[in-house]
């Protein structure tokens, strides 16, 4: 099986990498393509164990020094945006989108047209471009699979079942770092408290998003494009000990729930065998020494994200990728120490507020050019906004 991974060097990338170094001596794994950014010690390290084709770092910056370095083995080295793109053209049976963010929208549809699986963990291309993705998919006859815990475990509640059947689905959510603090104590929170995530390991830019409820604010939308969904059949609860992943409520009162370790490898494992299941490395649950598991109503005063989301949910336009966008530059303004840990979510609602911004309520981008066009301009926006 020919494999592509983009993000490799992440957390999500790097835990692609051990379920195949763990898969690897029962299978026939061969990774045609790594690709990082900043990095370059991981992305040497795997290029040597993993011997890919090809190995890009989206910084121009880094090609020279990734070329010296990895001169001695048989690697075409290459940097750049474009690079990446090309990237996704190889044909692969299986890619892993795990760029973060933005960045990750291009190279994600585009490998959609040339491979045979996506395992989806670029959530942002759900969030900003969902209709192309799955017209795409559709289009090629690829298969995505849900990388994202959440709806890893709703893909497969729902194998076999009749998509019209589904009343609702209820994501978990852990309540992350501050589920307990105050509103005054949310104001004044500083980075490395919004980076204490109770449950889940993963990288830096998604746990402060997991601090906030943003995350799951994007979660609620990449489920409405992936399982094609309406609004009013989106739910969120608070599950603090992250063992259910998520759930699906059906039309006779039947709920069915994915658990399992919070552990990414068992969501990777299961795409990367998919339609079969293999032993993972996530380990087992003991009920017994879990003792409970319990569940909360979402606060949205203390999580405004998830109020704001509601507003992108109901319209099928751009505002998806308003909302992404407003949110990224909201968390590089956080974490520079320019706005507050509260002031990221009054700064996404400025933004979707915006007169411009709103017209794009009912305009439903059909091509990756004009979510460039909107990402780019709604990011301007967040970037001039003065909170006061
Ligand atoms: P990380 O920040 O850990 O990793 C991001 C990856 O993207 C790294 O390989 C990084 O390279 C690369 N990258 C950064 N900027 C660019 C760029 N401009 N162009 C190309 N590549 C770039 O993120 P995660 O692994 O945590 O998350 C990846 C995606 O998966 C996100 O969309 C996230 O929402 C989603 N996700 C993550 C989960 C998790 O458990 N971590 C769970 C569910 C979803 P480098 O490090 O070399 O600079
Ligand atoms: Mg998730």
């Amino acid at each position: 099986m020919n494999i592509i991974i983009f993000g490799a060097t992440g957390s999500i990338g790097q835990n692609t990498l051990d379920v195949i170094r763990n898969q690897r001596p029962n299978h026939d794994f061969r990774v045609l393509a790594l690709t990082g950014n900043n990095n370059i010690e991981q992305l040497i390290k795997d290029a040597i164990e993993f011997s890919p084709e090809r190995v890009v770092t989206a910084n121009h910056a880094n090609f020279q020094e990734l070329k010296e370095r990895l001169a001695p083995y048989n690697i075409e080295i290459c940097s750049g945006e474009k690079a990446i793109l090309e990237t996704a053209r190889m044909e692969a049976d299986w890619v892993m989108s795990a760029i973060v963010g933005f960045n990750g929208v291009s190279p994600t549809l585009e490998a959609v047209k040339y491979s045979k699986i996506v395992a989806i963990a670029n959530k942002e291309t759900l969030v900003c471009a969902g209709k192309i993705l799955m017209e795409t998919a559709e289009r090629f006859s690829t298969i995505l699979l849900p990388v994202d815990s959440e709806h890893n475990a709703i893909f497969q509640c729902l194998k076999n079942e009749d998509i019209n059947a589904i009343k609702k689905v209820i994501l978990t959510a852990s309540g992350g770092p501050f589920r307990k603090s105050s509103l005054a104590k949310m104001e004044s929170a500083t980075v490395d408290q919004a980076l204490a995530h109770p449950t889940w390991k993963m990288g830096h830019r998604i746990t402060i998003d997991s601090a906030t409820m943003f995350n799951k604010a994007l979660e609620l939308i990449e489920a409405k494009y992936f399982f094609n969904l309406a609004s009013d059949q989106l739910d969120v609860v608070v599950h603090p000990q992250s063992i259910i992943h998520s759930m699906v409520s059906f039309h006779d009162n039947s709920i069915l729930a994915q658990l399992g370790p919070n552990d990414m490898r068992c969501a990777i494992a299961y795409t990367l065998n998919y339609p079969l299941r293999k032993p993972s490395l996530g380990e087992e649950i003991d009920f017994a020494a879990l003792g409970k598991l319990t569940f909360e109503a979402p606060d949205f005063r203390k999580f405004p994200a998830l109020r704001l989301v509601r507003s992108v949910l109901k319209s099928n336009g751009g505002l998806g990728v308003v909302f992404n966008a407003a949110k990224e530059i909201a968390l590089d303004r956080f974490i520079s120490g320019e706005i507050g840990f509260l002031d990221m979510s009054r700064l996404v609602e400025e933004v979707l507020m915006f007169p411009e911004m709103i017209k794009i309520e009912h305009k439903t981008p059909e091509y990756i050019e004009e979510i460039i066009l909107l990402n780019n301009r709604a990011r301007e926006i967040a970037k001039e906004i003065k909170l006061h």
